[in-house]
C-alpha cells in the first residue's frame, strides 16, 4: 500500500517546525522507521509531514562538564559511531550499536524512538535507566521530563501535540560506573522480548535497574537495584529476582517472567559479575 496525499514541509529552523506543528493534521517526520510503515499501512493519515530530520540544532552531540546534550534528530548511528569518545555514557554507544541492523540505525533518531515509544525500544529503558531528561520544545517553551515518566503507556507520552524533542540530556557517569544492558531477541536485529538495564554509581550514590519490553512503559525495581548495590551478585538470586519482578509487573506470565529473569540476571552480572 502506499501513504495517502499529504503535503510535506522541510523547516529551516525549530521555530518554522513548532508553528508548522501546530496546523491541523500535522505530524512530525524523524527517521521514518516507524512512521514510514504506519504511513504505507494507512493507520497515520497526516496531511503535513514536518520533516525534523535534518535540523541542525537537532542533530549535534554536545558536551558540559556534567553532562551530554543530544539532538532529538541524533540518529542512532551518530550514537553508535561515538564509541569510545562519549567518556561518562559509554554505554549509550553500545546500545545504539544493538538496535536493529546499520541500515536502521541510518535513519532512525532517539527523538524518533522516544516519541514513537514502543514498549520494546532501547532508548526508553536505556534513558529511565541513566536517568536521562527530556527536553520538549513547543509554543509555550521549552520544559524538561525525566525520561523515566516520560513514557506514560504503549505508544503514548508526555509530549503535548505541539512539541517536540529538542533534546535529551545525559548526566556523565563517574569513572568508576558500573553498567549493565541485556535484551533478549528472538534474532539478531528484532525487537526483544526481555530487556533490563541497571547502572550502579557509587560516587553519586545511584543505583538503578529497570527491566523494558512489557505492555506499556519501562520499570523500575529500586530495592534489588539498592542490594545488588551494597551486597553484588550475592543479592541476585533467582527467587530475589522473580520476587522483584512481580513486584515492578504483576502482569508478566510464566513465560515473560522467565525471559525477564534471564535478562536482569545477565545485566547484574555484566555490571558487578566476575
Ligand atoms: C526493521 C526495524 C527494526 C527495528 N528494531 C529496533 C530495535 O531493536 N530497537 C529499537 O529501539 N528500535 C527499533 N526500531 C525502531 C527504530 O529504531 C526508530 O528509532 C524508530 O522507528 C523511530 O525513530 P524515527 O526517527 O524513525 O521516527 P519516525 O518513524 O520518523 O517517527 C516516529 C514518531 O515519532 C515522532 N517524532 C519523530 N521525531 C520527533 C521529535 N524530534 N520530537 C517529537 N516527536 C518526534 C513522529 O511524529 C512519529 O510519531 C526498528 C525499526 C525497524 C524498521
Amino acid at each position: 500500500m502506499k501513504p495517502a496525499a499529504f503535503e510535506y514541509l522541510k523547516p529551516r529552523d525549530l521555530p518554522e517546525a513548532a508553528a508548522a506543528l501546530g496546523a491541523e493534521g500535522s505530524k512530525l517526520l524523524g527517521g521514518g522507521q516507524s512512521l514510514g510503515p504506519m504511513l504505507n499501512l494507512r493507520l497515520a493519515r497526516p496531511s503535513l509531514l514536518v520533516d525534523v530530520s535534518k535540523l541542525d540544532s537537532l542533530r549535534r552531540i554536545e558536551e558540559t562538564p556534567d553532562l551530554w546534550r543530544i539532538g532529538g534528530s541524533v540518529t542512532h548511528a551518530q550514537i553508535e559511531d561515538r564509541r569510545g569518545s562519549l567518556p561518562g555514557i559509554e554505554m549509550m554507544a553500545e546500545v545504539a550499536a544493538g538496535i536493529a541492523y546499520r541500515s536502521v540505525r541510518n535513519r532512525g533518531t532517539i527523538g524518533g524512538s522516544l516519541a514513537h515509544a514502543d514498549p520494546a525500544a532501547d532508548w526508553p529503558l536505556a534513558l529511565a535507566v541513566i536517568d536521562a531528561t527530556v527536553i520538549a520544545s513547543g509554543k509555550a517553551g521549552s520544559r524538561k521530563i525525566p525520561a523515566d515518566r516520560f513514557m506514560i503507556a504503549t505508544f503514548t507520552t508526555e509530549l503535548k501535540a505541539d512539541e517536540i524533542i529538542e533534546a535529551v540530556e545525559v548526566p556523565k557517569l563517574s569513572a568508576s560506573a558500573r553498567t549493565g544492558y541485556f535484551k533478549f531477541c528472538r534474532k539478531t536485529g528484532e525487537f526483544p522480548e526481555a530487556s533490563a538495564a541497571i547502572v550502579l554509581d557509587g560516587p553519586r550514590r545511584v543505583a538503578r535497574l529497570f527491566i523494558g519490553a512489557l505492555n506499556g512503559a519501562p520499570q523500575s525495581l529500586p530495592a534489588l537495584a539498592a542490594a545488588v548495590a551494597e551486597k553484588g551478585m550475592a543479592a541476585a538470586s533467582k527467587e530475589a529476582i522473580v520476587a522483584a519482578l512481580k513486584a515492578a509487573a504483576p502482569e508478566l506470565d510464566a513465560v515473560g517472567l522467565r525471559m525477564h529473569a534471564g535478562a536482569v540476571t545477565r545485566a547484574i552480572s555484566q555490571a558487578v559479575g566476575p
